[in-house]
């Protein structure tokens, strides 16, 4: 299969992707390349920040992804700071709390406020992801819509994933992101929508 550079030091990401792109050679940036700052304001902007820096030094074909959490109350915070919401360093508790602590100042969302029983503050999850060849940049977008609870549970995935009710499991469900597996995460993940197009265009080359 062919062959990619991933511009990324998240573990949960490299091992995300890679569950999703089977038979696809993934490789993790050399060491000693340095990550660019992630000074843009789109998840468009950082991909393609990352990628173009991994394509400089390693002129292989290179994928590079952005993504992160969207809360319509918060006007779409935290967005492209999520992984640094509660400051440069942030872990994710602290960031999740941020978050937690500005949606309870909003009050309740939705019909059923923040029991946790139905949709409250809608949010979704974004993942653009980058890739250049030799034919130039693509850009891939997937999302994943849902619902913030105010009580976090589950120790799957990570980052918002325990305060994060993801719609496309049904009504009925109400698990969040943090207490599905790894494949029913990816069935219904934005980095899992996203992945797809890629595949999609990989398959098409
Ligand atoms: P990035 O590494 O700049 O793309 O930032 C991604 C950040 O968005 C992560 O650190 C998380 O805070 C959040 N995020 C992205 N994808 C997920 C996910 O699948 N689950 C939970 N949080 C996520």
């Amino acid at each position: 299969g062919p062959s990619l550079i991933l511009a990324s030091r998240n573990e949960h990401k490299v091992r995300e992707l890679g569950e999703i792109l089977p038979g696809t050679d993934l490789r993790a940036l050399p060491e000693g390349v340095e990550s660019p700052p992630e000074t843009g304001v789109t998840f468009e902007e950082n991909a393609l920040i990352k990628a173009r820096s991994a394509r400089e030094a390693t002129g292989e074909v290179v994928v590079a992804d952005d993504s992160g959490l969207e809360v319509d109350a918060l006007d779409g915070r935290p967005g492209v700071y999520s992984a640094r919401y509660a400051g440069e360093g942030a872990t994710d508790a602290g960031n999740l709390a941020r978050v937690l602590s500005e949606l309870a100042e909003t009050g309740p969302g939705g019909a059923e406020g923040r029991s946790g029983s139905g949709p409250g503050h809608t949010a979704r999850y974004v993942c653009v992801i980058a890739l250049i060849d030799d034919s130039g940049e693509h850009l891939f977008r997937g999302t994943c819509e849902g619902w913030m609870i105010q009580e976090p549970r589950g120790d799957g995935g990570f980052g918002y994933d325990p305060a994060f009710v993801p719609e496309a499991t049904g009504p009925e469900d109400g698990r969040t992101m943090a207490e599905l597996t790894p494949d029913e995460k990816n069935a219904i993940s934005h980095r899992g929508a996203a992945a797809r197009v890629l595949a999609d265009y990989l398959i098409g080359n």
